[in-house]
C-alpha cells in the first residue's frame, strides 16, 4: 500500500503547521495554564481557522467545503495536535458535527449548517452522553416531544465538549413520535438559546483548551425539519457518524504520539549528565528506539484507515476504525509515558510539553466509548 503523500496533501500539512506556529502558540503562551480558552478566543480562532482552509476540506464543494481527500484531513488534525491536543480534538468534534449533517442530513440542512461549520461562524459539537449512561443508549432520558410543527426538548445531558460555544449541536433524545416514544432519534439544535444552558466547565486533567460542560434543555424549541436522518435511528448514526469520525479522533493521537517523540529526542540531545548527552546511554536509546516504533506503526494504521475511507467499504471502515481506535490510544499512552522517562524528574514538571501530553494521551482510551466495549464492537463486526 502505498502511504506517500501528494503534493496538495503536503501543502495542507505545511498550512497547519504554520497556522499553528502563528495562532495557537501564542494562545497557549497566554492561556496555557487555564482548563479552558475563552468563549470568544476560541471563536476568534476558529473564523481564523476558516479563513486559512483548514477546516472542512473532506466537505462537498457545493456547501464551501474543498472536497478534497481524508488523507488531508488527517494531516491537518494530526498537525495542530503536535501544538496543541485540546484545540485538534476540538476540530475532530467540529467535524464529527458536520459529518452527521453531511451523511444524514437533507438539501434543506445541508445548505443551512455545512456553510456556516465551513467558514467557522459557529462551532459544532454532539451530545449523547448522560449523567445516568456513556454507554448503554437505553439508559438515556432526554426527551423530544413533538408538539404541532416544532419539538420540545427536556434533559440533561454530560461532559459535552464544545457546548458553551455558539453554533450547531447534534442531540440524541428519545423521539415521542416512535414506537412508544422510547427509540432514539437525532436532532439539530442552536446553542445558547432559551431553553439551553451549560454549568460552568467540569475542571479536566489534560486536553486543555475546549470547554466541556453539562448541558441542560428545559422546554427548549426547535422546528420539527430538524430531526436528523429517520425516526428512531438515532442510535445507528451515532455509531455510524463515530466510526468516520475516528479518523480525525486517531489524527490527534498520531499528533500527539509524534510530539512525545520530537520532544524526547529534544530533550536526549540537549540533556547532559557527567559532560556527555544521555542520547550516550543505552536507557535512552531503548526508549527512544520504542517510541519512534510506536510512532511509525501508529502512522501506517491511521493511514491504512484513511484509505479505507477513501476507498468507501463500509465493512472495511467499521473493522479498521476499532483496530485503529484500539491501537492508537494505547500506544499512544505507552508512548508518552516512555517520553516522560526520557526527562527523567523534569518531566514532572510543567516546564517541558511531555507533561501536557501525558495527560493529553490519558483521555485517548475513554473518550468516545471506553476501549473496553470498542474491543466488544470490534467482535462482533469479526465474528457476525
Ligand atoms: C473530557 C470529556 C469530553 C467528553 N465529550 C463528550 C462529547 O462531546 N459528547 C458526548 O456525548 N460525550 C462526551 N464525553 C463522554 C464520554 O464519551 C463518555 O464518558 C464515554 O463514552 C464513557 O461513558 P461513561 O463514562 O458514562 O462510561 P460508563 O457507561 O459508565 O461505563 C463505565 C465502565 O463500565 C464498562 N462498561 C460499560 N458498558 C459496558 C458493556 N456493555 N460491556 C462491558 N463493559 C462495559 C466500561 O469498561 C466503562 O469503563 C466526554 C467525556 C469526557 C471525559
Amino acid at each position: 500500500m502505498d502511504f506517500s503523500f501528494s503534493d496538495e496533501q503536503i501543502m495542507f500539512q505545511n498550512m497547519a503547521r504554520e497556522f499553528s506556529e502563528r495562532e495557537i502558540v501564542p494562545l497557549l503562551e497566554e492561556h496555557g495554564e487555564a482548563d479552558y480558552f475563552p468563549p470568544e478566543v476560541m471563536g476568534q480562532l476558529w473564523k481564523k481557522m476558516a479563513a486559512a482552509g483548514l477546516i472542512g476540506v473532506t466537505l462537498p464543494r457545493e456547501y464551501g467545503g474543498l472536497g478534497i481527500d481524508n488523507v488531508a484531513q488527517t494531516l491537518i488534525v494530526q498537525e495542530i495536535a503536535r501544538t496543541c491536543g485540546g484545540i485538534a480534538w476540538s476540530l475532530s468534534i467540529d467535524l464529527w458535527f458536520s459529518m452527521y449533517i453531511n451523511m444524514f442530513g437533507t438539501e434543506e440542512q445541508k445548505k443551512e449548517f455545512i456553510p456556516q461549520i465551513c467558514q467557522g461562524k459557529g462551532i459544532g459539537s454532539v451530545a449523547f452522553t448522560e449523567p445516568e449512561t456513556g454507554t448503554n443508549p437505553k439508559a438515556i432520558t432526554t426527551r423530544a416531544t413533538l408538539d404541532g410543527d416544532e419539538y420540545v426538548i427536556n434533559g440533561t445531558k454530560r461532559f459535552i465538549t464544545l457546548s458553551n460555544l455558539d453554533g450547531p449541536i447534534i442531540v440524541i433524545a428519545k423521539d415521542s413520535e416512535t414506537e412508544g416514544g422510547n427509540k432514539l432519534s437525532a436532532f439539530i439544535v442552536q446553542k445558547n438559546v432559551p431553553g439551553y444552558r451549560t454549568n460552568p466547565p467540569w475542571k479536566k486533567i489534560g486536553m486543555h483548551g475546549p470547554a466541556t460542560c453539562d448541558i441542560y434543555f428545559d422546554n427548549l424549541r426547535i422546528p420539527a425539519g430538524n430531526l436528523l436522518g429517520e425516526h428512531g435511528q438515532g442510535y445507528q448514526i451515532l455509531l455510524d457518524t463515530m466510526e468516520v469520525n475516528h479518523l480525525t479522533h486517531n489524527a490527534v493521537m498520531l499528533g500527539l504520539c509524534q510530539s512525545a517523540y520530537d520532544e524526547s529526542v529534544k530533550y536526549a540531545q540537549e540533556r547532559m549528565v557527567r559532560g556527555k548527552p544521555i542520547t550516550q546511554f543505552q536507557t535512552i536509546q531503548t526508549l527512544i528506539a520504542d517510541i519512534a516504533v510506536g510512532l511509525e506503526v501508529s502512522r501506517s494504521q491511521l493511514y491504512r484507515f484513511a484509505s479505507v475511507m477513501d476507498a468507501g467499504e463500509l465493512n472495511d471502515v467499521q473493522v479498521q476504525s476499532r483496530i485503529t481506535r484500539i491501537f492508537l490510544s494505547e500506544t499512544l499512552n505507552d508512548v508518552a509515558r516512555k517520553a516522560l522517562r526520557v526527562h527523567g524528574c523534569y518531566g514532572y514538571t510543567e516546564d517541558f510539553k511531555i507533561a501536557r501530553i501525558v495527560r493529553d494521551a490519558l483521555f485517548s482510551e475513554v473518550i468516545e466509548v471506553v476501549n473496553d466495549v470498542q474491543r466488544i464492537i470490534l467482535a462482533n463486526h469479526l465474528l457476525g
